[in-house]
């Protein structure tokens, strides 16, 4: 499933080549995705001019001018691809196995024309993703996805006193906490498992023992900031790599994820890679999802 960095890195490719294009035509393939299409979506964004693709979380957020707002979750699977005279990619190549969205083939459930004759397929072959729209004067707090996420990790309003102040009547554990988009949006499983093996952190520490008796945060909590910042901000560096070459043109390639060096996920039974730590790769199942840590320096 994507996370915070494939969609960073779809929402950079897209913006350059739609922000500030007008919308000629919108076909919509299908009644639903996960949930159904919004009524009278393609009446209401004909004719619109993308002001800026933006992103909350691991949605895209599509601005119109009229301040109306198309909301987009990928899901597992979903894409978007750009074709037209001077353009044919994908941004963020990383649903394994996924075809090319031409506007044409079976899965290319929603297509988006413009003025300049680009064209923007949304392809989503297991239909988990979805597309929202928020109308005209419905401020982004109404709106029933995005009232409910929490700050944004590599922005302002993010950092080690908020983060405790979050965890300190929490018993859940830190791993289940930090899966929470009501504390940080944007952190899947892959990087939690990775932040708390870089922290030193066991992934089923209590979140509140992260916080000191007075609410701040402990000297691991602030770790674990650094460490959600800086294997986030890594990951979309990876992917702006994937950018700049335009592959996924063919359809056939498959990146898989971002070059991330991953340093647990994935690793059960093989060494920490932690220098000076002699222990051994653990899985575990925390809420039905592995968790990847090593028993020896996590604690
Ligand atoms: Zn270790």
């Amino acid at each position: 499933m994507p996370e915070l960095p494939e969609v960073e890195t779809v929402r950079r490719g897209l913006s350059p080549h739609l922000d500030g294009n007008r919308i000629e035509k919108i076909e919509i393939r299908r009644p639903d995705l996960r949930f159904p299409f919004p009524p009278n979506i393609a009446e209401e964004l004909t004719g619109q001019v993308i002001d800026e693709v933006d992103r909350r979380g691991k949605y895209l957020l599509f601005r119109m001018e009229n301040n109306s707002i198309l909301l987009n979750s990928l899901g597992m699977s979903g894409r978007w691809t750009l074709t037209g005279e001077k353009v044919s990619f994908t941004p963020g190549t990383f649903a394994h196995g996924a075809v090319i969205g031409t506007g044409d083939g079976p899965h290319d459930h929603f297509v988006m024309d413009f003025q300049n004759g680009l064209r923007a397929t949304y392809t989503d072959a297991r239909r988990f993703g979805y597309i929202h729209l928020i109308k005209s004067g419905i401020s982004e707090d109404e709106d029933r996805f995005l009232r409910v996420l929490g700050p944004e990790p590599l922005g302002p309003n993010f950092d080690a006193d908020i983060l405790a102040q979050n965890l300190r009547n929490r018993s859940s554990s830190i791993k289940n906490t930090l899966l929470d988009q009501g504390v940080v949006v944007g952190l899947g499983n892959i990087y939690v498992n990775e932040v708390l093996n870089r922290s030193g952190v066991s992934p089923r520490r209590v979140s509140s023992s992260l916080v000191k008796k007075n609410g701040k945060p402990t000297p691991r909590l602030e770790l674990i900031v650094d460490q959600i910042r800086e294997v986030l901000s890594e990951a979309i560096d990876a992917g702006g790599s994937t950018l700049q070459d335009f592959r996924g043109v063919s359809g056939d390639d498959d990146l898989g994820w971002f070059p991330v060096n991953f340093r647990v996920y994935g690793r059960e039974g093989e060494s920490c890679l932690k220098p000076e730590c002699s222990g051994f790769v653990r899985r575990i199942v925390q809420s039905n999802r592995s968790t990847f840590y090593c028993p020896t320096c996590q604690r």
